[in-house]
């Protein structure tokens, strides 16, 4: 698994947000509260989107994905995969 570590939220540079190198430009769970917080009405999205709140607020790419799909309403096929394999590997880290 990549390193994490901790970045200053590059929005409020207040909080911080656990990061990979990956992340040049990381946003915290509450600056991102708002636009997480869009109405998703396709039921299979519902399902999909259906994770603990805890899950969003420690992982700043599973909340990336679903601004994104509110954003355009729509998901391609590895955002999904790469967010299911997310979801999968953080519930096994759980138990
Ligand atoms: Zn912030």
């Amino acid at each position: 698994m990549a390193a994490k570590y901790k970045k200053k939220c590059y929005r409020c540079k207040s909080k911080y947000v656990l990061v990979t190198w990956k992340d040049r430009y990381p946003v915290c769970y509450e600056c991102q509260e708002k636009e997480l917080s869009g109405e998703i009405t396709d039921k299979d999205m519902i399902k999909f989107f259906d994770i603990p709140e805890e899950f969003y607020r420690e992982n700043g790419f599973l909340r990336s994905i679903k601004i994104n799909y509110l954003r355009y309403g729509k998901l391609t096929e590895p955002q999904v995969d790469a967010f299911k394999k997310t979801v999968a590997k953080m519930k096994e880290e759980k138990e």
